[in-house]
């Protein structure tokens, strides 16, 4: 379908830098973009209105990762490699709130924790055996004092969760809450506000083909865009369209139960390397998580609810964190992108195209900086 002389004039579907993902990286890759360059036209393309991937969907943590996931990723990527990945999210989440304040998105630092239940104690023993080391590094790389303490016993018997979960607890003092709705309208109004443009509702099919020197890009309706630079920021969707780029969807269920009578601090919880995650929400409980007992089922980026998980996220609210029954309020899945590492992926994939996926667990934490360098690797190449 080609476009209609009118339709063109309005829309107007050529722009300097197409940006196709509007999720966290794809909205700040615009903003730092337009920030940067204020002559430079820039179009962000999403498939959705308010983005459908990870950046809308997730469990609203502004998180980090807890020591026993900094320890286990550490063996395949070693401490240099994970505690760069730590001060990389520490920096994204001190510019995210430069960008969209705080009050904007309910940003709250109410720090957290990581549990450890009976059956964990080699990993508890390795974990804390640990401590000392990683703060340092940490200290070392970005001046945190003390990032990691071992939860005293007067605190621990305080709220202490039940059914097994009592073997300790290790509390992060950089971890905080947000509402992730509010941090994307935040950032639409920022692109917005440099000037940057935004249209929903265009999904991309097919990887952009050379066209007069730029780039030329094909919808589903099969309208077509053209920009004199792409990027691609769809992470746990980039495989639809380069099936040979190491990424992998990863699905993640989050259940909300009403009124609960819980004990448990306002903080962020993590269990089991972060593949179970809680913390309060409103007078309920968020709970996520859960994807290591179904791995081949959530490989997928098809939303939908795995009953299985749901009910491995219920039992263990019932049994750890409140007794009886509850009400469940909400529930819904995001696709995040993973790989065989941690690491983002941020390059260029020809002359005129990057491609800044695979932000994993991390992407509210790393995807503000991972924008910028997008940005930046743009405005080098243009200069
Ligand atoms: C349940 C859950 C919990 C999480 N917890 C945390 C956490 O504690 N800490 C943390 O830092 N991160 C967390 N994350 C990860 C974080 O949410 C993601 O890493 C981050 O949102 C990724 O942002 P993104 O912009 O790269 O991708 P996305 O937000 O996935 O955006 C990609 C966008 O591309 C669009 N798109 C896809 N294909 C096309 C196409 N063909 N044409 C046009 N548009 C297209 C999609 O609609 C989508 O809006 C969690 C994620 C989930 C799902």
């Amino acid at each position: 379908m080609s476009w209609s002389l009118w339709e063109r004039d309005i829309i107007r579907p050529r722009a300097a830098v197409i940006v196709v993902g509007g999720g966290i990286t794809g909205l700040s890759a615009g903003y730092f973009l337009r920030e940067k360059n204020p002559a430079l036209d820039v179009l962000v393309l999403d498939r959705s209105d308010l983005s459908t991937g990870a950046s809308t969907r997730n469990a609203g943590f502004a998180c980090m990762g807890s020591l026993g996931e900094l320890v286990d990723d550490a063996q395949t990527m070693g401490h240099e490699a994970v505690t760069g990945l730590y001060r990389r999210r520490y920096e994204g989440l001190q510019l995210l709130q430069q960008i969209v304040p705080p009050e904007e998105m309910d940003l709250h630092w109410c720090g957290g924790y990581e549990l450890f239940g009976e059956g964990q104690e080699a990993e508890w023993a390795e974990v804390t055996g640990q401590l000392e080391a990683w703060n340092e590094r940490i200290r070392a790389a970005t001046g945190i004092e003390r990032a990691f303490e071992v939860v005293g016993e007067a605190e621990w018997d305080e709220w202490r969760p039940r059914g097994g979960m009592g073997l300790g607890a290790i509390r992060h003092a950089v971890e905080g809450r947000l509402h992730p709705g509010k941090m994307m309208r935040g950032w639409r109004r920022q692109l917005k506000r440099v000037g940057g443009r935004f249209y929903g509702g265009v999904a991309v099919v097919g990887r952009g083909e050379a066209k007069d020197g730029g780039v030329r890009l094909v919808d589903e309706l099969g309208r077509e865009w053209e920009a004199d630079r792409v990027v691609w920021a769809t992470n746990g969707f980039v495989g639809r369209i380069f099936p040979e780029v190491k990424v992998k969807p990863a699905r993640n269920q989050v259940l909300v139960t009403g009124p609960l009578d819980v004990q448990i601090p306002d903080a962020c919880f993590h269990y089991n390397k972060g593949y179970v995650y809680f913390r309060r929400c409103g007078a309920g409980i968020l709970i996520g998580g859960g994807r290591h007992l179904d791995p081949e089922g959530e490989t997928t980026d098809r939303l939908g609810t795995n009953e299985r998980l749901i009910g491995y996220l219920k039992d263990f609210t019932g049994k750890h964190l409140t007794e009886g029954p509850f009400e469940e309020v909400a529930q819904w899945s995001g696709i995040m992108g993973v790989g065989p590492e941690k690491m983002p992926i941020v390059e260029w994939i020809d002359e005129r195209q990057v491609m800044a996926v695979r932000l994993s667990g991390m992407g509210v934490a790393l995807g503000t900086a991972i924008g910028r360098r997008v940005a930046e690797l743009i405005t080098e190449r243009n200069d």
